[in-house]
């Protein structure tokens, strides 16, 4: 049993009471090329939640994953159909409510598997986490995996910053969810070599001003799920680690 909504709430508080981690997964509902679902940062999230609380249970961690976050800050993609954006403060406020409402209740600590990387979505997450700690002094972890410190235990693509629906996501989704990849589409793309990152400190606004019509970025046609498993990899031990920073924090 991984999944925190599928105990009954007698078995929640036992848990809880126990000294229950759990993961939450942030993810976005937007355009990610023309080989990917929408949902492809929840899936990432959820997948990577999922290992990391395996590889914390082994750890003698009692750590569950709740039901995922599947509604973002997602400007850099309004121009593409499909896509779903709330405003920084909405994102905000549920974050915030939902570690608050968890807190409350005695969780031992909140981790956050995020996989969508808009600035001001981050800044969303960072916001609310912000906003908890003042209210009741309780502290969310979130290993931000753009920050070097993670980064360097992922692929080159993805530190370049060309990583929306490129060779990084587009290997994750072939992992979690191979039934969900155009897989023809995705064989005839030409690589976007743009790094987003870039533009976005050049100024750019969307995925259009920064030259991906398609949005997508990066090599989709690189992908495999060798990659995309030693990602899960990476990306599992970075929620472990945060989770063991933040619980020996907690015991000083
Ligand atoms: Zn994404």
């Amino acid at each position: 049993m991984k999944a925190f909504q599928n105990l009954t709430w007698k078995e929640a508080e036992a848990r809880i009471k126990g000294g229950l981690v759990v993961i939450l997964p942030v993810g976005s509902t937007e355009a990610h090329g023309l080989h990917l679902p929408l949902a492809t940062d929840v899936m990432i999230s959820e997948e990577m939640a999922w290992r990391a609380a395996v590889k914390l249970q082994a750890r003698q961690i009692d750590a569950l994953v709740l039901p995922p976050i599947a509604y973002s800050v997602t400007d850099f993609s309004k121009a593409f159909s499909g896509t779903i954006s709330i405003k920084q403060e909405t994102a905000t406020a549920m974050i915030r409510d939902i570690c608050s409402s968890l807190y409350e209740q005695g969780v031992k600590l909140v981790v956050i598997a995020n996989s969508h990387l808009e600035p001001l979505h981050i800044q969303s997450i960072n916001a609310a986490i912000e906003q908890v700690k003042t209210a009741s002094g309780h502290r969310v972890a979130f290993p931000d995996k753009r920050k070097r410190r993670w980064a360097e235990k992922l692929t080159e693509e993805f530190r370049r910053g060309d990583c929306h629906a490129g060779a990084y996501e587009t290997s994750l989704v072939m992992v979690a969810r191979p039934e969900l990849v155009r897989e023809a589409v995705r064989q005839q793309l030409e690589p976007v070599t743009i790094s987003i990152a870039e533009k976005i400190r050049e100024g750019a606004r969307s995925f259009i001003e920064a030259g991906g019509k398609d949005a997508y970025f990066g090599n989709p046609r690189e992908a495999s799920c060798e990659e995309g498993e030693s990602s899960y990899q990476a990306l599992s031990d970075m929620l472990v680690e945060a989770v063991m920073e933040a619980l020996a924090q907690r015991a000083t």
